[in-house]
């Protein structure tokens, strides 16, 4: 009887516990929810769209007038994860990144070129495209020029004069910072100190230094437009104001760019369109960090500038972003050619146990991805986009595979398998067949050497010849021949495979 009464209560606390139990990890998956560090607030917030189930994000892109370099892919790279993550969640994204296609450089290199800036323009958009697929990057829903928005440009300025808050000496039109008295909160400094520490350009006609451009009555030569002011050109920040507002409204969810642009640009971005709209002009504020090489700002007078091409020609496109991502996007990375072999040597160890399971299932049935890889990488993603943990725990998971793999265990393999493909789909990664991924860095690896394929096949079959022949000695010379030239063989029940070592 006490006995009874001792397993009911103990079936009972047991009940209690496993409700308990259950609750608690619900309320954990309730909870677990993005968290972004925003540079407004100088802290990590938990992201709450303005719209329901949408993010409207704008991201400052290119100024066209040279080719894009690797800190250019660094804030590109970081900007596609966001928006692959965003997607991952199951929110309708709306990115916009802007291509700037007027400006002081642009108009010095048609100049130099003896072009016009719209040709060095065109000419470097389509180069940008170029790049941007080579680097896997997903297209943004739309892609604005300065160029092609003068009117809403000119719009925007009107409301600010109509409002006080622009004034024109001599066809030129500038903001007044000193009218904003909240310029300054995103770099979080006050006025004097931004104007103590910043190079500004000197103009006698302009009430304050601070105070900048919105519209420049444009010189002989260079490109304009009809407007209040007469004819003239826009001022470099006006553009992505009157830009995002056009594209997601005010105010929208994300704004990004690289940490150089936290002053002025986006500060003045936020005067303006604060002055004319009184509501914020976004939430949330990111900022990746800066790219030096060898310790040193890359610069022109330097010489230290890679161009994303260059790079590509020799390295693997998916090296390069694994590269980026092994850094916290907000940490200032330290670009050398070494760290860069190592991150594309890791992504090949993926590809080779992706390789692996693929072998082992040749014929994959139909399968849902494993939860256990899926739950972590949410877990450390949703901790502002902590993608060196995330691509830990693909290593951890890529370990754990290949021990099963060499014990032949199968069990699980296709989920898990699968699960590695989606979480390196939202990094952009994995995206290729294993085979091709290998086959390119053997293809590398191999011209080095001065090798072919046809020659390595050749030395295969030769050994597998010798070898039925029970001349094994000789076969394993040929063995030793190729891994000298840095190629390893290695027999599998399928025939012998080769890869670089
Ligand atoms: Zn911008």
């Amino acid at each position: 009887m006490l006995f009874r009464r001792i397993s009911q209560e103990a079936a009972a606390i047991f009940l209690a516990n496993s409700q308990a139990i259950r609750k608690m990890e619900e309320n954990s998956r309730l909870f677990m929810s993005l968290q972004i560090y925003s540079t407004l607030s100088g802290k990590k917030e938990e992201f709450v769209p303005l719209r329901g189930g949408e993010v409207r994000i704008y991201v400052c892109g290119v100024t066209v007038y040279d080719s894009s370099h690797i800190g250019h892919a660094r804030a590109l790279l970081t900007f596609d994860v966001i928006y692959r993550y965003l997607k991952f969640l199951d929110y309708r994204v709306i990115f916009v990144r802007n291509f700037t296609d007027l400006d002081d450089k642009i108009i010095r290199r048609a100049q130099e070129e003896g072009t016009t800036s719209e040709a060095i323009a065109a000419k470097y958009i389509e180069e940008f495209y170029q790049d941007s697929h080579a680097l896997g990057l997903l297209r943004p829903a739309q892609e604005p020029k300065a160029t092609e928005h003068i009117p809403e440009i000119i719009a925007l300025i009107r409301r600010l004069e109509e409002k006080g808050m622009a004034y024109q000496v001599d066809g030129d039109v500038f903001f007044p910072v000193e009218r904003f008295p909240e310029y300054g909160k995103l770099s979080r400094r006050k006025p004097e100190e931004l104007e103590a520490g910043a190079r500004i350009e000197v103009d006698e006609r302009k009430r304050s230094p601070l105070d900048f451009a919105l519209w420049k009555r444009s010189k002989e030569g260079e490109p304009s437009w009809e407007s209040p002011w007469g004819t003239g050109r826009p001022g470099w920040h006006i553009e992505c104001s009157a830009m995002s507002t056009r594209y997601l409204g005010q105010p929208f969810d994300i704004h990004g760019g690289g940490l150089d642009l936290v002053f002025p640009h986006h500060e003045n971005e936020i005067a303006q369109s604060e002055a004319a709209f009184d509501v914020p002009l976004a939430r949330y504020w990111i900022h990746n960090g800066f790219l030096n090489v060898n310790h040193e700002k890359m610069s022109k007078s330097l010489g230290n500038i890679y161009t994303v091409r260059e790079i590509l020609d020799l390295y693997e496109p998916e090296g390069l972003r694994h590269y980026f991502l092994s850094s916290h996007y907000r940490s200032p990375i330290d670009f050398s050619r070494q760290g860069l072999e190592e991150a594309e040597k890791a992504v090949e160890r993926i590809y080779e146990t992706m390789d692996r399971i693929q072998r082992c299932l040749p014929t994959p049935g139909p399968s849902r991805p494993d939860a256990g890889i899926l739950e972590g990488f949410r877990r450390e993603m949703d901790d502002d986009f902590n993608t060196p943990r995330a691509i830990a725990l693909i290593f951890d998971e890529v370990r754990s595979l290949n021990r099963l793999l060499d014990e032949g265990k199968t069990a699980g393999l296709a989920a898990r398998s699968l699960a590695l493909r989606a979480v390196g789909e939202t990094l952009g990664l994995l995206q290729r067949p294993p085979e091709m991924f290998l086959m390119n860095r053997r293809e590398r690896w191999i011209k080095k050497q001065g090798l072919s394929h046809a020659e390595i096949e050749d030395l295969i079959r030769k050994r597998d010849r010798v070898r039925k022949e029970k001349r094994y000695q000789e076969g394993d010379r040929i063995r030793e021949e190729l891994r000298a030239r840095g190629i390893v063989l290695e027999d599998t029940p399928g025939g012998t495979i080769w890869k670089v070592k």
